[in-house]
C-alpha cells in the first residue's frame, strides 16, 4: 500500500478499539482493488465523540464505521440518516457526501445476508428474533419485507413491541413479540425453523439467551456473536445436531456493505472473508 498525499482516509471509530478486525478487513479489500485509500482504527474516549465527528468532517475523512460505544450516540451528530437507519436508531457506516455526514447501518443486509447464504429463500419460514436492541431491529427491517413469520423475543417486551408497532403497516411479514420468559420461548422456540441471537448473551454475559433443551435438530441458529467463535448457545444447538451459524459472515457481509457505501464497488469476498478467518485461527493457536 503506498500512501501519498491524496490517499484518502477511511477508519472506524469506537471504545476499545484496538482488537477491531475492520482495518485488516477493509485494507485487504483496498489494495487487492488497487483503490488509493487507507483504513485506520481511531480510539475515542467517551465525551470526545462529538469533537471526534466534528474533526473528521473538518480534514476530509472521506468515511468511517462506527462501532460500540457510539452507534446510537453518534445519531445527534450526523447530518442525515437513510429510512433504515433513522428507524433502527443506531449507525454503523458513515459516508461524507460533500461536507455532509450521512448515516447508514450495514448490520441488518449483513444478517440478512447470512440467513440467505444458509438457508436460500427465506419466505414461508418462522424465524425467532432474541434481543430488540440495533442489530435486531436492523434485521428485522430487512425481514419484514419478506413474506414469513416473525416472532422478537426480548427482555425488555416493550422494545419488541416498538419494533412490531412500527413495522407492521409496512410489512410482508407477520410480526409478533413476546417476552424471553420460559412460558413465551416455549410457546415460539419448537415451531421456529430458524433462531436468531441478538444479544450479547454470551459473549459479554456467559450463559444462553435462551434454554437450550427447546432447540433440536430441524433448527438453523444463528448467533450474531464472532467471538467466542462457539458461544454456549451454539454449542447447545450443535451438540442437539442443529444447523450452527456464528458471527464471522455478519462481520464480513456488514463490512462489505460499507464498503459499498464508501467506493460505489462490491469488494472481493473471498478476500475479505480469507483475512479474517486467517486471523481467527491465529486467535485458536493462542
Ligand atoms: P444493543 O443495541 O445493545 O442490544 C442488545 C440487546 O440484547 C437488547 O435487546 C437487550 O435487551 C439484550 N440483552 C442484553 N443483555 C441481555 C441479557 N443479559 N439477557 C437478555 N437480553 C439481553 O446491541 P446490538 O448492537 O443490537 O448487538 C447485539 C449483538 O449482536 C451483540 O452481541 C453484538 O456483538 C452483535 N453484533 C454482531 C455483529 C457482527 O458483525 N457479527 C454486528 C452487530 C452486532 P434489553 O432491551 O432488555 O436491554
Amino acid at each position: 500500500m503506498k500512501i501519498s498525499a491524496r490517499t484518502n482516509i477511511y477508519g472506524v471509530i469506537g471504545y476499545p478499539i484496538e482488537h477491531s478486525l475492520s482495518p485488516m478487513i477493509h485494507n485487504a479489500a483496498i489494495e487487492a482493488l488497487g483503490i488509493d485509500a487507507v483504513y485506520v482504527a481511531f480510539h475515542v474516549k467517551p465525551g470526545m465523540l462529538k469533537d471526534a465527528v466534528y474533526g473528521m468532517k473538518a480534514i476530509g475523512v472521506k468515511g468511517f464505521n462506527v462501532t460500540m460505544p457510539f452507534k446510537t450516540e453518534i445519531v445527534s451528530y450526523l447530518d442525515q440518516l437513510d429510512e433504515e437507519t433513522a428507524f433502527v436508531e443506531a449507525v454503523n457506516t458513515v459516508v461524507d457526501v460533500d461536507g455532509c455526514l450521512v448515516g447508514y447501518t450495514t448490520d441488518g443486509l449483513g444478517a440478512l445476508e447470512v440467513l440467505k447464504s444458509t438457508v436460500g429463500n427465506l419466505a414461508g419460514l418462522n424465524i425467532v428474533v432474541i434481543g430488540a436492541g440495533g442489530a435486531a431491529r436492523a434485521l428485522v427491517y430487512h425481514l419484514s419485507k419478506i413474506p414469513c413469520d416473525i416472532t422478537i423475543l426480548n427482555r425488555s417486551v416493550e422494545k419488541a413491541r416498538f419494533i412490531v408497532e412500527k413495522l407492521r403497516s409496512n410489512s410482508n411479514a407477520k410480526l409478533s413479540y413476546r417476552s424471553l420468559s420460559e412460558d413465551d420461548q416455549k410457546a415460539v422456540i419448537p415451531k421456529a425453523h430458524i433462531i436468531v441471537n441478538a444479544t450479547p448473551v454470551g459473549m459479554t454475559t456467559p450463559g444462553c439467551p435462551i434454554s437450550p433443551s427447546l432447540v433440536n435438530s430441524s433448527h438453523i441458529v444463528f448467533d450474531m456473536i464472532y467471538w467466542p467463535p462457539e458461544t454456549q448457545l451454539l454449542k447447545e444447538a450443535r451438540l442437539r445436531g442443529a444447523t450452527i451459524v456464528n458471527g464471522l459472515p455478519m462481520l464480513v457481509y456488514q463490512a462489505a456493505y460499507s464498503f459499498k457505501l464508501w467506493f460505489g464497488i462490491f469488494p472481493p469476498l473471498d478476500v475479505m472473508f480469507r483475512v479474517v478467518e486467517e486471523e481467527f485461527s491465529r486467535y485458536g493457536e493462542r
